[in-house]
């Protein structure tokens, strides 16, 4: 009994330090992204980084880069409104090869306005899809939105959105994941970081030039759930290259 008590008192001693929750932030105000790097340790990088995410793309270097090969398979997902974007978790097998390595997509999320500016234009959405190597790398295919014609794909997703933060429901229908991506899939490739705290490094960032559309209803109902802008500004180059 004694060794269960002691032991009791020591986590309730040492559980505060382990188990503080994340700092919360915000997109505005006190937490807002010029704060971000003060309200905890861990995100330190998002000040001290030189390798930021987002980025306006302008005078990319001609690198023949090879063609994407993305794979479009409909998938069974969920959805959930965490209160700092709209993200959509998959559960197949959309791979693709980069780099020699094969990176499997494991969420899509957007952002409204975009994040990244090209040649300093920001486009109203952009969709961020997540993947990630054997290793845990990460490989963010983004993809810019412009107002126009309906967004078959994002029509399950918009229908199924919970009407709680945090609360995570199925998005029920299977669909192909093709219209949220252009015919042309050319793309500028750089170094970042992920666009909220912790702002972690090493990121490997692939914006496609061409944006797809959403009609100006689906863009209201993406702005209403999000119920804020949710862009981090455009962070400094600090000497990287943009690649096209
Ligand atoms: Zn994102």
């Amino acid at each position: 009994m004694k060794k269960v008590a002691s032991f009791a008192l020591l986590l309730s001693f040492s559980l505060p330090v382990f188990s503080a929750p994340p700092a919360h932030w915000t997109y505005e105000g006190k937490a807002g992204p010029e704060h971000w790097a003060d309200l905890s340790p861990e995100f330190a990088t998002c000040h001290s980084g030189k390798f930021q995410s987002p980025i306006d793309i302008r005078m990319p270097i001609d690198a023949q880069l090879p063609a994407l090969k993305l794979s479009f398979h409909s998938a069974a997902e969920k959805i959930v409104n965490n209160g700092h974007t709209l993200q959509v978790t998959v559960n197949d097998e959309a791979d693709f090869p980069l780099d020699g390595e094969t990176f499997a997509l494991m969420q899509y999320h957007f952002h409204t306005p975009s994040e990244n500016l090209i040649n300093g234009k920001s486009f109203p959405l952009e969709a961020h899809f997540v993947h990630s190597n054997e290793q845990g790398e990460l490989a963010v295919v983004a993809v810019m939105f412009e107002v126009g014609a309906e967004n078959s794909a994002l029509k399950p997703i918009l229908q199924a959105l919970p009407d709680e933060e945090n609360k995570t429901v199925d998005v029920g229908a299977r669909y192909d994941l093709k219209p949220l991506f252009p015919d042309n899939l050319s793309y500028y490739r750089f170094s970042g970081s992920l666009t909220t705290p912790p702002c972690t490094e090493g990121l490997r960032w692939l914006v496609l030039k061409k944006p797809v559309t959403l009609s100006a209803e689906q863009l209201a109902v993406f702005q209403k759930a999000l119920r804020h802008s949710n862009n981090r500004p455009v962070q400094p180059l600090h000497g990287r290259m943009i690649v096209e």
